[in-house]
């Protein structure tokens, strides 16, 4: 039994590494597109946030791999594959209760982690990346993983879910983690400054966050921001700097 908790966790750190790289990858690869040189002279900077993600991955792929065990093997979770159990509309209000419950859990320790005492021991590894890549999505110190391992695994027993619909937040979680830091706005701006975009937390919102620290603590939502007046809007957009049109 003990061999087969420790394979599901070995598993489960394997996917949540290999998911980072190739999805860090991917918009870093976008980014040197998009935004040329705009990760220049980052080196040592990507190498840490590579190194504390990849330690992130362990923190959170052991407790999804005994959850993932459990779950297959004991029938813990209330994890569902059949349709039929739940009613169809729960699906997509099932995936706006994990997404909102995830935000608030998100929202509250990030404020606590940002009391100069929590800030020091637990926080300051997430942003000395100044300013973030791609690579920063899990950039963390272990303290800060546990916090974030544990709130999905937890909720699996208490709200059900459709393993699909758990498969889209985990795919939502990694990739605004991942669009959120790389430093510019992937999201057209008819969306971002829409009434949805008011709600919605994107990297020009969480960009702010990193430059100014004190506010912009969301994660998908901002509703805990604007309800705490915490919420100072989008950081000013950053322009690429346009050779032609400088003034000489
Ligand atoms: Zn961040
Ligand atoms: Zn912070």
């Amino acid at each position: 039994m003990l061999a087969a908790v420790l394979a599901s966790a070995l598993a489960m750190t394997t996917i949540v590494a290999v998911r980072y790289l190739v999805t860090s990858g991917l918009f870093a690869w976008a980014t040197g597109k998009v935004r040329p040189g705009h990760y220049a002279g980052l080196d040592a900077q990507i190498r840490r946030e590579i190194g504390w993600s990849l330690a992130s991955a362990a923190i959170y792929g052991v407790p999804a791999g005994v959850v993932v065990w459990g779950w297959r093997q004991q029938g813990w979770t209330r994890i569902y594959t059949d349709l039929a159990d739940y009613p169809l509309w729960w699906l997509p209000v099932s995936l706006l209760v994990y997404l909102f419950l995830h935000d608030t859990w998100f929202y509250w320790t990030h404020r606590l982690m940002h009391r100069p005492k929590w800030f020091r021991i637990a926080h300051a590894v997430h942003h000395a990346s100044r300013p973030p890549t791609a690579w920063a999505a899990m950039s963390f110190h272990p303290i800060e993983a546990l916090t974030g391992a544990l709130v999905i695994p937890a909720l699996v027993f208490f709200v059900p879910i459709h393993v699909g619909v758990l498969g889209l937040v985990l795919a939502i979680m990694t990739v605004m983690g991942v669009t959120n830091h790389m430093g510019w706005e992937m999201f057209p701006r008819a969306l971002v400054h829409s009434r949805a975009g008011n709600w919605l937390i994107t990297a020009s919102h969480h960009q702010r966050h990193h430059d100014e620290y004190r506010c912009n603590y969301g994660l998908y939502f901002r509703f805990w921001d604007r309800l705490c007046n915490t919420d100072k809007g989008l950081a000013a957009t950053k322009a690429a700097p346009n050779p032609a049109a400088s003034p000489s």
